[in-house]
């Protein structure tokens, strides 16, 4: 059982070509993000900041990147969550830790979209099978 691990969040215009382990890079101007595998094994995964591949959430503290870094072609085959500058792992996330990542999405989207009864039922119940997806159940 891998425990979540704290991480640190930077803002840069360039991405450094020397990176600390358990650092996630931003480049706002450039769109992406880039850290280390936070398994330890130093390789360089590159996450685009995109509609349609990440996102990234500022809340004036802590980001979180959504959906979960899957580096399934490492040897690592690193899959976890960056929620709040913590990294969650995602092949052995405890049922409370999936309830505590579905309040997250859940309390992000009401604040964005209004009350969660305000919100389509099909979209709850197609983001909700994502997030099953994504945590393999
Ligand atoms: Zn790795």
């Amino acid at each position: 059982m891998r425990r979540p691990i704290s991480i640190k969040h930077d803002f840069v215009e360039f991405i450094p070509k020397e990176r600390q382990e358990g650092v996630l890079y931003v480049s706002i101007p450039y769109a992406t993000a880039v850290h280390n595998c936070f398994c330890g094994c130093g390789l360089k995964v590159v996450t685009p900041i995109s509609p349609v591949s990440w996102q990234l959430t500022f809340d004036g503290e802590t980001v979180t990147l959504s959906p979960s870094v899957g580096s399934w072609s490492f040897p690592c085959r690193s899959h976890y969550f960056i929620r709040r500058d913590t990294v969650i792992w995602a092949g052995n996330m405890s049922q409370d830790e999936i309830e505590w990542g579905r309040t997250q999405d859940r309390e992000v989207r009401d604040r964005h979209f209004g009350t969660q009864a305000a919100a389509p039922a099909q979209v709850r119940k197609r983001k909700r099978g994502f997030w099953d997806w994504l945590t393999g159940r």
